[in-house]
């Protein structure tokens, strides 16, 4: 794991370098915001430990600029403020967590890793259920080997369903996820989309995956085992 420290004060930088080397991380250290973002932008970290007030470049702007350039990489700011506006301002620009100043090497190491299990898990680029691939970068869905092209509404609800294989989902929580509005019982356009989303996916042959609760919503699984609660037929 390779950490990018971005430190202007000397004893804080060495102590983290130190104290990270100890715990087997490759550790790079920067000594004001320019040239952390240099180096940030040109090699590629597991992670950054980023103070919030550097010369030359601040680490809110640091951070403003890489998240700008698409760089995801998980970030902790050091903030030497207690201000809850100035954490907020940090988590709001796509910082991971903050740490205010003084703190202990422990809970500075316990926070990195919990960043990077964090980001690990999300690094995953492909969701499976049984023989269906969703791929999260080209958002195309595989069943076996067919390629199934999805419009972005019908591609947010199957990526819902299968980060949440296995589990019922309400129409209520698929309406605020998807749609990111109430759920209005009037409205049938979640069934909608399910009956657009298994047409692609369920061809003739082909398994059963999403199955429908009846009056409460949705789970998708893998085919082959009979669920005693599902409806037979999406009508
Ligand atoms: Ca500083």
């Amino acid at each position: 794991m390779r950490i990018l420290v971005i430190e202007d004060e000397r004893k804080v930088a060495s102590f983290i370098k130190r104290g990270l080397e100890e715990e087997r991380y490759i550790v790079e250290t920067a000594a004001d915001g320019e040239e952390g973002l240099m180096l940030a932008r040109n090699n590629v970290f597991d992670a950054i430990v980023l103070d919030v007030m550097l010369p030359k470049l601040d680490g809110y702007s640091v951070l403003q600029r890489l998240r700008d350039d698409g760089n995801s990489v998980p970030v902790l700011m050091l903030t030497a403020r207690s201000s809850t506006e100035d954490r907020v301002q940090g988590l709001d620009l796509g910082a991971d967590d903050y740490l205010a100043k003084p703190f202990h090497f422990e809970e500075l190491a316990a926070r990195l890793r919990s960043i990077l299990r964090r980001s690990t898990t999300e690094k995953t680029t492909k969701l499976q259920c049984g023989d269906l691939t969703l791929d999260l970068v080209t958002h195309f869905a595989y069943r076996a080997e067919r390629e199934i092209e999805l419009t972005t509404k019908e591609y947010a609800l199957l990526e819902y369903l299968m980060r949440n294989k296995d589990r019922i989902l309400s129409r209520s929580m698929i309406m605020q996820h998807v749609w990111k509005h109430n759920f209005d019982p009037e409205s049938n356009i979640i069934d909608v989309y399910i009956k657009r989303i298994r047409q692609k996916i369920e061809k003739a042959g082909q398994g059963q995956m999403i199955h429908s609760i009846r009056g409460v919503g949705y789970r998708i699984r893998e085919g082959g085992v009979v669920d005693h609660e599902q409806d037979e037929v999406e009508s």
